[in-house]
């Protein structure tokens, strides 16, 4: 439905609500990490919204809200502050949401993309405030019952700019902004637990009759997955159009809709009437004061902020000479993309060869075992010193696997094992002499074959000679020794 022949331009804007990985609340000392728990188990009078409990603002939120700014680009204000946001719902104990109204945190940043042309596109980032998220709403059989476990857990709302022209571009905003909250050490981002939800702001342009439609769009509620959301943003989009087409009350209508998505049914439902701003009735938090973000903490968090993945995958590919789809792979995972640049330190130098065994043997037990890098017992020290050790002749590629998989279970440096199994590579050209010498005296025919100018059988008698040796014979020896004696 929105494929290359759409007969009309998309406008995206997303919202996105992701939640903070502190481990107390926004502003009270009730545990955040409220996924899984028993209900209404991490609830204080604080987020509980009882008369006369006061907030207190958590230090570590607002200083993790900063940093994602600062990773999203975005200029720090001298003043701000938070406000409530007046509204009656029965997740929201206190009947308002401290939110951030005219002064956000976070103003004028950006991200950028692969645009669908395939170049950079920068994806301006309006604001990004903190807020506290609200209690959760359980339906069943018998009623709606409420959980205040979610009610005071911060929250980041980030408000793009209006810059995303398809649902495939739009889910590349998510998965940067993902990437990045989460290597900043910002959000955990876990969409299964509700840790990240969208709104998103669909509306079509298009000509018709020699002037420009652009009707009042759609914002699309609180959607919890990237799939709901290229579903959605298709079936919506489309829908306006149908809904112009069909001469309804989008021709006429001001203002925007606001729908909800069925996965279910694979369609939009009309929700409540969007409140507007004003209806809010925003005024400052009477219980928090100001706030002005010193400069010092402004350059000391700056300064403590990692180098962003985009920038890191351009490292690799730049100073290390990796493809991009290696740097990809090792970039997926911070843990993985250091693991990568200890074990090169390691083996002093050699990026193309750990990155082989990181994202070949590395990445292939990893998955078996279901681990994660920080608790394998295999360090960037060993892979550093397994690379030297095959650079430099003591073991071969297959004998340095078969060291792998004893390492891998052991947590035995490599030499250990080497010495231990027996799988030192010989290159003693004595030894390997010896070895050739009774190849070639049983071997006859062979070798009248290869002088007779047919070099390619000479590989099934490098064969023979390695599994006289046991296959620990250095091959590249072997190759040599063998074109010297029979050549
Ligand atoms: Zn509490
Ligand atoms: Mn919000």
């Amino acid at each position: 439905m929105t494929g290359t022949a759409a007969p009309y331009a998309l406008v995206i804007g997303i919202e996105c609500h992701v939640e903070l990985a502190t481990s107390s609340k926004m502003f009270c000392g009730c545990a955040a990490r409220w996924f899984g728990a028993a209900p209404n188990t991490l609830v204080c009078p604080v987020c509980l919204g009882l008369p006369g409990a006061l907030p207190v603002p958590n230090r570590r939120a607002i200083e993790l809200a900063m940093t994602a700014g600062l990773a999203l680009h975005c200029e720090v204000p001298a003043h701000t502050k938070f406000d409530r946001k007046n509204y009656l719902y029965p997740d929201l104990p206190k009947g308002y949401q401290i939110s951030q109204y005219d002064l956000p945190l976070n103003t004028a940043g950006w991200l950028e993309i692969a645009g669908d042309d395939g170049r950079p596109k920068r994806i301006r980032i309006t604001r990004a405030h903190l807020e506290e998220d609200t209690g959760s709403l359980h339906h069943d059989g018998r009623g709606t019952l409420v959980d205040f476990n979610r009610s005071g857990v911060p929250l980041l709302e980030i408000v793009s700019e209006p810059d995303i022209s398809s649902a495939r571009e739009a889910l590349r905003y998510l998965e940067s902004l993902r990437e990045i909250l989460i290597f900043a050490g910002v959000a955990e981002f876990r969409l299964e637990e509700g840790g990240a939800r969208f709104d998103v702001n669909v509306s079509i342009r298009f000509d018709e009759g020699g002037e420009t439609r652009w009707p009042p769009q759609s914002e699309i509620k609180n959607l919890n997955s990237f799939r709901a959301l290229e579903e959605a943003v298709a079936y919506e989009s489309a829908r306006l159009w149908d809904e112009w087409h069909a001469g309804g009350d989008i021709r006429t209508r001001r203002t925007k809709v606001t729908v909800g998505w069925s996965p279910e049914r694979g369609r939009t439902f009309p929700q409540r009437q969007k409140e507007e701003v004003d209806d809010y009735r925003y005024f400052p938090e009477p219980d928090l004061v100001p706030l002005s973000p010193a400069p010092a903490d402004v350059e000391r968090l700056r300064a403590a902020l990692p180098e962003m993945p985009v920038e890191q995958r351009a490292r690799f590919v730049r100073d290390h000479g990796l493809s991009e789809y290696d740097a990809r792979v090792l970039v997926s995972d911070r843990a993985l993309a250091s693991f990568f640049e200890d074990a090169v330190r390691a083996a002093g130098g050699e990026p193309k060869q750990v990155a082989n065994w990181v994202t070949g043997e590395l990445l292939r037990y990893l998955k078996e075992g279901n681990g994660a890098v920080s608790a394998a017992k295999v360090t960037p020290a060993h892979i550093g010193e397994l690379v030297r050790i095959v650079k430099d002749g003591t073991i071969s590629n297959t004998a340095a696997k078969e060291a792998f998989a004893e390492m891998w279970v052991s947590g035995k440096a490599p030499r250990d094992v080497v010495e231990s199994k027996g799988l030192a590579q010989v290159s003693d050209e004595v030894q390997i002499r010896a070895a050739v010498d009774a190849v070639v005296a049983e071997n006859d025919q062979a070798i009248a074959t290869y002088r007779a100018g047919k070099p390619q059988v000479l590989g099934a008698l490098v064969g023979k000679v390695m599994k006289r040796m046991g296959g620990k014979a250095n091959p590249a020896v072997v190759t040599s020794v063998l074109r010297e004696r029979i050549g």
